[in-house]
């Protein structure tokens, strides 16, 4: 059996379990990521098929762009997912995670996109 990491929004409607080998830590420094977070969007990427979601009604999506589309939990607000709609990959908030990931930031993207009140987070290999 394959670890698995747990993940829930704020007020608990939204869990999702992911592949505790699913991609990540990634931190995207995007312009569209700062407008929809509200700072940097550190997440795990895997595929939609190998999350187990519940509460999946809860989600609210808006069309971010014309590749991929993004969801906030209807009841608290919580920044859930962004999906890579053609690719069928779910890109979890690292925020939601609940308890110890044993994971860290793997890798920067966007990072020339990077507003000037931060420095870059350190990532490992
Ligand atoms: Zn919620
Ligand atoms: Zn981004």
């Amino acid at each position: 059996m394959t670890a698995t990491l747990h993940a829930s929004c704020h007020c608990g409607r939204v869990h999702i379990d992911i592949p505790a080998d699913a991609a990540g830590v990634l931190a995207c420094h995007c312009g569209d990521c700062h407008k929809m977070h509200g700072n940097f969007n550190a997440f795990l990427a895997a595929p939609r098929a190998d999350l187990m979601v519940r509460g999946e009604e809860a989600l609210v999506w808006y069309q971010s762009s014309e590749a991929s589309r993004r969801a906030f939990c209807g009841t608290c607000g919580a920044r859930v997912v962004k999906e890579l709609t053609t690719a069928g990959r779910w890109l979890v908030s690292a925020g939601l995670i609940d308890g110890p990931t044993g994971k860290r930031i793997l890798k920067n993207l966007w990072a020339q996109s990077k507003p000037d009140w931060y420095s870059l987070p350190e990532v490992s290999e």
